[in-house]
């Protein structure tokens, strides 16, 4: 080989050389970028773990408040069921407590209607917010069927007190009774449409005008109840049907005096038009009743009664 052809060899293996380093760096080159794109990537990827973690712990933080709730609606459902659980006891309680307290006076008034006592009487309940029971006799609703009416509108009970109030004519047999008792029930009836389902004997069920025997009037009295009435005497006796003029003084003076320690009190009083003394001491009656704690009823079949045998 001549010099020359080796130089030109040389040349070509020179460049040959510098085009595979050059590849070679090029090469290197991209890899390098890769491992810089590549670190990129991890920390990327260790950020969003981390991201991730905290979401983690942020979820499990959540369930434990969830159960922390869940928790408590419980006991607030608890406490709510204990609120009404007590709430009954309390309403329980009271109501035994109002039973063992409650203290009633039934105020009742006999013979009516009459033309002005009835009218005073209405007035002076009426005065007081007081309801009261009416004993009425039917003779007396057929000569005051508007005084009736009157008593019915206000809101009072009217039990049946007889026709006639005839002692000798009704206590002398049962069939009699009966007569006299529907003849009362009708002319009420007629008035307020009602039919009265509670009723007083003339002169008390141990009426001394009854002189058909003692088992007369309670055999009425079983017969009564048996169809669906009640009767009522009375515990209080003011006294203004006592032979003679009672004083409004005398009459408040029994109602005071009677009333003692009773837990029911069935008041008599009457409102025929001789009873001014009775209109004369109902309020101050009501005020004291009032005073002791009473409250006012009217007589009622299931209701509280008051019989002397
Ligand atoms: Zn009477």
């Amino acid at each position: 080989m001549n010099r020359m052809n080796r130089q030109t060899i040389k040349i070509i293996i020179s460049l040959i050389a510098i085009m595979a380093i050059s590849t070679g760096f090029k090469a290197l080159q991209i890899n390098l970028d890769q491992k810089v794109q590549l670190e990129d990537y991890g920390s990327v990827i260790e950020a969003q773990n981390e991201q991730l973690k905290a979401l983690e712990s942020a979820q499990e933080k959540i369930a434990e408040k969830d159960a922390q709730i869940e928790a408590l609606e419980a006991s607030v459902d608890e406490l709510r069921q204990d609120i009404l659980d007590l709430t009954a006891q309390y309403e329980v309680l009271k109501h035994q407590n109002e039973a063992l307290t409650d203290k009633v006076v039934y105020l009742t008034f006999d013979d009516g209607p009459s033309n002005e006592v009835t009218e005073q009487i209405l007035e002076i309940l009426k005065q007081y917010g007081v309801k009261a029971t009416f004993f009425v006799q039917g003779r007396n609703v057929e000569k005051y069927p508007e005084m009736l009416k009157k008593i019915h509108e206000a809101g009072h009970v009217i039990g049946n007190h007889s026709y006639s109030h005839n002692y000798t004519y009704i206590y002398a047999s049962e069939d009699q009774f009966w007569k006299d008792f529907n003849r009362c029930q009708e002319a009420v009836f007629k008035v307020t449409g009602e039919n009265p389902t509670i009723f007083r004997f003339p002169g008390g069920s141990a009426s001394a005008g009854n002189t058909n025997g003692e088992g007369f009037i309670l055999s009425l009295g079983k017969s009564l109840i048996e169809q669906g009435y009640q009767y009522f005497d009375w515990n209080i006796d003011t006294g203004d049907a006592a032979g003679g003029y009672a004083t409004s003084g005398v009459i408040k003076a029994n109602a005071i005096a009677q009333i003692a320690k009773k837990k029911n009190a069935i008041v008599l009083m009457h409102d025929t038009d001789a009873k001014k003394s009775t209109v004369e001491a109902l309020p101050e009656i009501i005020e004291h009743y009032l005073s002791m704690g009473y409250r006012f009823d009217v007589l009622t079949t299931n209701g509280y009664t008051s019989q002397f045998r």
